[in-house]
């Protein structure tokens, strides 16, 4: 069940604001839990509107792998800094809160995308990363690519 905001006038309902602050941010702070044992960790992403899903690439191996494979259920977010207010002791910000599942991609067409969805998103350039680092067979089977697909999706704006 969704839990109220309790600011709700500071609350982003309009989901083109939510895209928007999700087009914007390159990475997102990935909140992880097994066994009562919690985790964060932060990560790079690439945003596809059409699937409302974020993709992130890493190592096959390391602990968040190891959270992952046994509970894919996670929270994220992702913060857009508008700057701090000195004197005010306030932070202007606009920020969305996911939730949802990740899954490992293992099909190789769906990993392409994800790296082209990931690659797009992040660089200006996208053909020199991947000429670098996409090219062989090995660099490909040795990253992993992950699928956050949004769940659910709260947006919230400061000052
Ligand atoms: C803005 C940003 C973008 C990033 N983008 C990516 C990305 O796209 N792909 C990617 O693989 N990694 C990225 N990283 C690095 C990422 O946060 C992790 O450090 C990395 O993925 C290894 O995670 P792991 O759980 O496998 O750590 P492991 O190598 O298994 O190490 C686990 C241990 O290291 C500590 N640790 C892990 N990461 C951090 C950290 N960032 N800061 C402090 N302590 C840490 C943990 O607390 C734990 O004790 C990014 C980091 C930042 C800050």
């Amino acid at each position: 069940m969704k839990y109220h905001m309790r600011r709700s006038e500071r609350e982003i309902t309009d989901w083109a604001v939510m895209e928007d602050i999700l087009n914007k941010g390159k990475y997102a702070t990935i909140g992880l839990c097994r066994r009562n044992e919690p985790y964060i960790v932060t990560l790079s992403y690439g945003y596809e509107s059409t699937a409302r899903s974020l993709y992130f690439h890493c190592a096959k191996h390391g602990l968040k792998s190891e959270f992952l494979a046994e509970n894919p259920v996670v929270a994220a977010t992702v913060i857009q800094d508008l700057g701090y207010i000195q004197s005010k002791c306030k932070q202007r910000y606009r920020s969305v809160v996911i939730r949802g599942e990740i899954e490992i991609l293992t099909i190789e067409a769906e990993k392409q995308k994800g790296i082209d969805i990931l690659l797009n998103h992040l660089e200006e350039n996208p053909d020199i990363v991947r000429a670098a680092a996409c090219h062989t067979p090995e660099q490909f089977r040795d990253v992993q690519i992950w699928r956050l697909k949004i769940g659910e999706i709260t947006g919230k704006e400061g000052e």
